[in-house]
């Protein structure tokens, strides 16, 4: 076992450190306050092979592992979470054709993403349904070689500003996860309605709109996923993106530790820097041992993806972990600045309003949950004798 980086990895997160410090936390405040969508700066991490980390070597991509890729938005996110997202976002769009896409649409699209900027996102959510994936509505319908796609998706992020979108569409929403196909949908395509930014909490420089398909034609080559296989690819795909959003959260939380670190040192009450007193100390030393931990449980979730492995429990786990360690270190940080904390003069309110979506999006804390107790109740085999007899 080792946990120490290798030296191509060291140098990775040099190059995204740098990236973060250059090109994003100096906009950081800015496009939050703005809401508007950076695609300057998305435009930049595509020029820096930034962008489409995930995409294999034999299609022009990085080739990274996850583990590299969480390194890298792990350090994006340190400078500001939203962007991150944007950052990520075409991994997760373009995930489900590296997983599941026939040689033809790798070389085709997974290509053209890494020559030209394009930017694809990724489409599951509905506005009546987010968790629960089986209950889609949006539906595709078969025509001779082609599907039909009726309906709405929802929360699209870089819905906005996407080139093509990875869309999952039932035949038939009885059939419930049986029924679920995947689409390469082409957003100039007649048909698709782009909608506005929908303004958010926090994240704002990410943009989120809605997505209507009305009798949008997906030509045979589209085909991504049949039906029954699409529910699966979702899954897949999470199991993949799930460990980035557990280095988002790191990131996030790793800057409110930092600030608050300095702050503690300069701020006095009753004649000493509060960093003096053990009660603060204390908060520090939970913030620094808990972004250790959610590290070294995304790093691992990365790490089993990385050798073929099953990685459905620890992506959850991690991305459980690390989203609740980002919302309790920023609201820690919040506290430690006091009244400042509150004010949008420091940007630990920013971090705070940033951290809340790793709790809900790609599946929310408790989806994460139910997926841990599934395993622990079900199909964990306990080391020591069982108090009495075994049940099933
Ligand atoms: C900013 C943002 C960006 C997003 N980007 C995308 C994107 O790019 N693509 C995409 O497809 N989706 C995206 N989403 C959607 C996101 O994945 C969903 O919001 C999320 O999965 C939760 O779904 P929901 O909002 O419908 O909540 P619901 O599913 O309605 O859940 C509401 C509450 O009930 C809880 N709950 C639900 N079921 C259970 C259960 N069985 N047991 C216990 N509790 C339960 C949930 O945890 C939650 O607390 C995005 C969302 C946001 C906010």
């Amino acid at each position: 076992m080792d946990f120490i980086l290798t030296e191509q990895q060291k140098a990775l997160q040099k190059k995204a450190r740098e990236f973060a410090i250059r090109e994003v936390l100096p906009v950081a405040q800015k496009y939050d306050e703005s809401e508007e969508f950076p695609l300057d700066v998305i435009k930049k991490a595509w020029e820096e092979n930034l962008l489409n980390l995930g995409i294999p070597k034999e299609y022009g991509g990085p080739g990274y592992s996850l583990l590299d890729a969480c390194i890298v938005v792990e350090e994006i996110s340190s400078a500001c979470p939203g962007i991150a997202t944007s950052v990520f976002d075409n991994n997760l769009g373009a995930e489900p054709i590296v997983i599941g896409g026939n040689e033809e649409q790798k070389q085709r699209i997974l290509t053209e993403l890494v020559k030209k900027f394009k930017l694809i996102a990724f489409a599951t959510s509905e506005p009546a349904m987010g968790s629960d994936v089986a209950s889609m509505k949006c539906h595709a319908e078969k025509d001779g070689d082609e599907y039909i796609l009726n309906g709405n998706k929802f929360w699209i992020t870089n819905g906005g500003y996407a080139d093509y979108i990875t869309v999952f569409a039932t035949i038939d929403p009885e059939k419930k996860h049986k029924g679920i196909a995947a689409f390469i949908v082409d957003t100039k395509s007649e048909g698709v309605r782009l909608g506005k930014h929908i303004p958010k909490l926090g994240q704002r420089s990410s943009n989120t709109v809605s997505v209507g398909l009305k009798d949008v034609r997906i030509p045979k080559e589209n085909i991504l996923a049949k039906p029954g296989r699409g529910f699966v690819l979702a899954m897949q795909t999470f199991a993949h993106t799930r460990p980035a959003i557990g280095a988002f959260a790191v990131g996030c939380a790793r800057s409110a530790m930092e600030y608050s670190i300095d702050y503690a040192q300069k701020r006095e009450a009753f004649g000493r820097p509060i960093g003096n007193y053990q009660v603060i100390q204390e908060k520090i030393a939970n913030m620094y041992k808990d972004i250790e931990a959610a590290r070294l449980l995304t790093y691992k979730a990365a790490w089993e993806a990385d050798q073929g492995m099953d990685n459905n429990l620890s992506s959850s786990i991690a991305k459980a972990f690390a989203s609740d360690v980002a919302m309790n270190v920023t609201t820690e940080a919040i506290q430690i600045f006091g009244g400042y904390g509150y004010l949008r003069t420091y940007p630990v309110e920013k971090l705070f309003r940033d951290a809340k979506l790793y709790q809900i999006y790609e599946g929310t804390s408790e989806i994460q949950r139910i997926v841990i107790s599934r395993f622990v109740m079900k199909r964990y085999e306990h080391a020591m004798p069982y108090l009495g007899k075994k049940r099933g």
